[in-house]
């Protein structure tokens, strides 16, 4: 059974008497920023000069600096840039300001798991992943809830990494939730697996696959989108609190029969080979290389899938839609050209 850990496992104390130094102030950034903030910490945003998230944080009442003086201030730095520019970061900002004894935090463990980062042996190595985006985040925090993390330490350097560690997790809320101890191994190959074959990837194609199967056969696309996407959410809400048997119970005896004969003759055998995979080029380092070598050359293949999806006919009929309808009101959170995309 995994280990479970919550507010009262947590020192909050050890958070307080130190500074934490957040660079960038993006989905997780400004959560953890303003939760911390809000827990007692003494934050500090660390930032490029001239960077449009600067204002953000300055008029949410939080110290803001350039990124190299952040880090030279700080006791714990956490790393809450995009993946693909933390090493980057790292060594020109980060490691030259970084003092002898500063923890370093992440809250994904992709640059240390791969060797994109490799800090000194005297540096504490912490993570702390809360398994929601970082709106979900800041909300559940002012609410009084939170959203669960898990926890890892790649190095202890002193002695003290893991309570450390938890005393973050607390002071981002995480422990009200609870969380669970992991590996940066085991967070970063789980997470890539999770994102590419189930939560992002597979239910994307999955939908995409839905809506064009109907609108070929001549439906409606606006029927298509309300049957293979708007309720989804209403069926993972269901997941999310009872598992597939609470979906399953709410659902007609109809849907429920239908889920059965026909779920395993979409999803085949052979899908699950294909995640295995996928699994093996998160294992071997593929995917994350490709990912790399394409940010490094401008992003090409990045910026063309992302042309290519957003040009999906489901897009349109899904965007008029919900203009229509009550239901959402959310789209400006991305449309808005706001860090959080
Ligand atoms: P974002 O894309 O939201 O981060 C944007 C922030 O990074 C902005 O403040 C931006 O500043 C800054 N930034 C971007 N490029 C640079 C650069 N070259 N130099 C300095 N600052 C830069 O990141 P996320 O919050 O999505 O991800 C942060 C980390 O959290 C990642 O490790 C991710 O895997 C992890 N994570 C993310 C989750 C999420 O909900 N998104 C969930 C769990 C973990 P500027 O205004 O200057 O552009
Ligand atoms: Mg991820
Ligand atoms: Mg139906």
């Amino acid at each position: 059974m995994a280990e479970m850990f919550y507010d009262d496992d947590a020192d909050l104390s050890l958070i307080q008497n130190k500074k934490v130094a957040i660079i960038g102030y993006g989905s997780q950034g400004h959560a953890h920023a303003l939760n911390l903030r809000d827990s007692g910490v003494q934050v500090v945003v660390g930032l490029r000069e001239g960077s449009t998230s600067w204002n953000k944080a300055a008029e949410q009442g939080l110290e803001v600096a350039p990124i190299a003086q952040a880090v030279a201030s700080a006791d714990i730095v956490m790393i809450l840039t995009p993946d693909q520019v933390q090493r980057h970061v790292y060594a020109s900002e980060i490691a030259p300001n970084l003092k002898a004894d500063a923890a370093l935090f992440f809250a994904h463990g992709f640059n240390i798991r791969f060797g994109y980062i490799s800090p000194d042996a005297s540096h504490d190595i912490c993570m702390v992943a809360p398994k929601g985006p970082g709106h979900t985040v800041r909300r559940q925090y002012e609410e009084g809830r939170g959203v669960p993390a898990i926890v890892a330490v790649e190095n202890d350097a002193s002695g003290s990494a893991w309570d450390l560690a938890l005393s973050y997790a607390k002071a981002v809320g995480a422990t009200r939730a609870g969380v669970v101890k992991t590996t940066f191994n085991e967070e970063t190959e789980t997470d890539l697996f999770g994102e590419q074959a189930v939560l992002c990837g597979g239910v994307s194609q999955l939908i995409q696959y839905g809506f064009e199967t109907l609108v070929e056969a001549g439906y409606q696309p606006e029927i298509a989108y309300f049957e293979v996407c708007h309720e989804l959410k209403l069926i993972v809400d269901l997941i999310n609190e009872g598992g597939l048997a609470k979906q399953r119970w709410s659902c007609s005896d109809t849907a429920e029969y239908g889920d059965y004969v026909s779920g395993p003759r979409v999803i085949t055998p052979d899908v699950k080979d294909h995640m295995k995979d996928v699994l093996a080029d998160i294992q071997s380092g593929a995917f994350a290389k490709r990912f790399i070598d394409d940010q490094d050359a401008g992003a090409p293949e990045f910026l063309a899938l992302r042309a290519k999806g957003e040009s999906h006919p489901i897009e349109a009929t899904g965007q008029a839609l919900r203009k229509s309808f009550g239901w959402s009101s959310r789209d400006e959170d991305y449309t808005d050209g706001s860090a959080a995309r």
